[in-house]
């Protein structure tokens, strides 16, 4: 997606340890025409798929997906992080290792919002090694619900995660950083 790159060569900065900050327009400030823009992109790559629902885990996939929700005309529902030792009641669990943050916490979801007959996309800002779209994956499989696949605004190409997803599911990021140098800070893309 043209327009995003280009924000992206624009805004974003390259941090040591492969972190691409994009706080500016993505993950602290947010620049809501752009997501509309990402929403209808999303909507236009997954064009005749039937989707009833949008799951994406907080904090930084809520905005997105909620502008995507709007375009999709579904409602957006959240995957809770928690750090809770005894996970009870009526709930789906897995547990995901953090990029950004290196722990392992639990996520969550209310059995009452996702089950049967739900078409789930997924949403997320970053793929990196792809921990936290696999523990969204899974919370899918285990209520029964159907996964119709995973949208991305920025994958990092020259990390695992969505490499792997793609064996397994329909990924689309809508930009792949294949390189960047925090030195110098140049992003590369693959086209
Ligand atoms: P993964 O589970 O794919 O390794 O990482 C995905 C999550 O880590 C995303 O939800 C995102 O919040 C965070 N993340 C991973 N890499 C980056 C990055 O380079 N920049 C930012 N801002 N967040 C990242």
């Amino acid at each position: 997606m043209q327009l995003l790159k280009e924000r992206i060569l624009k805004d974003g900065k390259v941090k040591e340890g492969n972190v691409l900050k994009v706080d500016s327009f993505l993950n602290h400030q947010m620049d809501v025409k752009l997501f509309r823009e990402i929403g209808k992109e999303f909507k236009r790559r997954f064009a005749g798929e039937e989707i009833t629902k949008i799951l994406t885990i907080e904090a930084s996939g809520i905005g997105i997906a909620c502008v995507a929700a709007e375009v999709f005309d579904v409602p957006v529902l959240f995957a809770k992080k928690t750090q809770t030792k005894n996970i009870a009641g009526d709930v789906y669990t897995t547990k995901v290792e953090s990029f950004t943050h290196g722990r392992v916490y639990d996520i969550i979801v209310a059995k009452e919002f996702l089950g049967k007959g739900d078409k789930v996309l997924l949403i997320d800002d970053f793929l990196a090694n792809g921990k936290a779209l696999e523990g969204l994956v899974q919370l899918v499989q285990d209520s029964g619900a159907e996964l119709v696949g995973a949208g991305v605004v920025i994958e990092k190409g020259f990390q695992p995660g969505g490499d792997e997803l793609r064996k397994k599911i329909h990924l689309e990021s809508l930009a792949i950083v294949d390189s960047m140098d925090e030195t110098t800070g140049e992003i590369v893309f693959r086209d």
